[in-house]
């Protein structure tokens, strides 16, 4: 597998900033991300720097021309997983894999919510965030996995580890799959149903959905992978230590888990670039310092 020595999820504020810090301290690293938030059409104004708004877009392709002057590996690719390895962590990507020997992530907030009225009711009683941990638990059941994208998509071929009843929900998306994936969903036989599910039901612990249009479906489990894997997927399958949504990462951006670090949104301090870009920084110093130490250096 390919290995990096610092691997940066999300190319926003502060995975750039982290990346230009370790590119120019002569680290391997790649930085991972496709259509950063901050690239939107709105306008900065409060950026150190700027005295006329600059746009977000026009902010994020200096960051990217700049961390690529460091020889930083800028690859569009969305990840999908991260789990630890003996000497590092393996980070599961739409095209590949790659090994980190740290990980920064800067994946920001997700606003992106199922929609389901009643999904926080359920959570820990048939509801979950992530498959490593919990699919063990749904061995031989009828699971669903909630959502458009090759995140869900992944979730749902992974689930069949433990139980061949799989099936997809959109939540009313068109599905935002490539090709191949689509044939290995057809090829396992998981259905991909572009309806809506309104509310969860079930007496003691899970056992049904229904949908928008008053039918229903039996289930014992509710995979939530809607859009991107983001922060909060990244800490169940890594075991960090949350605050809400939020990370936990003490004043060098350190999580809990050795050769971990969060920076910008994902943290949640103070949600504005210029947090965004000072996390990222002292991350990648806390990393750098990481992985020489690791490496007897
Ligand atoms: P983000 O900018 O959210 O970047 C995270 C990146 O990670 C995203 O590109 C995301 O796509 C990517 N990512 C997530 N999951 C994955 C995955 N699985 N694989 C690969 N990549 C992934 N702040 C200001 O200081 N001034 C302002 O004027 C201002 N205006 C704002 C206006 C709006 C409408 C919004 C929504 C925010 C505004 N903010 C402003 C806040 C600012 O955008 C954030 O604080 C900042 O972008 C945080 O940077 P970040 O790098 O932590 O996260």
């Amino acid at each position: 597998m390919e290995k990096k020595q610092i691997v940066i999820i999300g190319q926003g504020p502060a995975g750039l900033s982290a990346a230009i810090y370790a590119g120019r301290a002569g680290m391997e690293t790649v930085i991972l991300g496709c259509d950063p938030k901050v690239a939107g059409d709105y306008t900065i104004d409060n950026y150190f720097g700027f005295p006329e708004p600059i746009t977000g877009k026009e902010l994020i392709e200096r960051g990217v021309a700049q961390a690529s002057r460091f020889g930083v590996d800028i690859r569009c690719d969305r990840v999908l997983a991260v789990h630890p390895e003996a000497e590092g962590f393996r980070v599961k990507t739409e095209i590949g894999e790659v090994e980190g020997r740290a990980v920064i992530l800067a994946t920001g907030v997700s606003r992106v919510k199922p929609g389901i009225e009643n999904l926080s009711d359920y959570e820990g009683k048939g509801v979950s965030y992530c498959v490593s941990c919990d699919g063990f638990f749904y061995r031989g059941r009828k699971v669903l996995v909630v959502g458009e994208g090759i995140f869900a998509a992944n979730q749902a071929l992974e689930l069949l580890q433990y139980t061949p009843l799989v099936s997809i929900c959109t939540q009313g998306k068109a599905p935002d799959m490539t090709p191949a994936f689509m044939s290995r969903l057809e090829e396992a036989d998981i259905s991909v149903l572009e309806s809506k599910i309104a509310a969860i039901e079930g007496e003691d612990g899970m056992a049904g959905v229904v949908f928008s249009d008053g039918s229903r479906q039996t289930a014992d489990g509710l995979f939530v992978a809607m859009g991107q894997a983001g922060a909060a997927d990244f800490a169940a399958s890594l075991g960090l230590v949350k605050s809400g949504v939020f990370i936990e990462a003490d004043d060098m951006q350190q999580t809990n888990v050795p050769g971990v670090y969060a920076a910008g949104d994902c943290v949640g301090r103070f949600l504005q670039i210029s947090v965004a870009v000072g996390e990222g920084a002292i991350a990648a110093r806390s990393a750098i310092k990481y992985v020489k130490q690791q490496s007897g250096k």
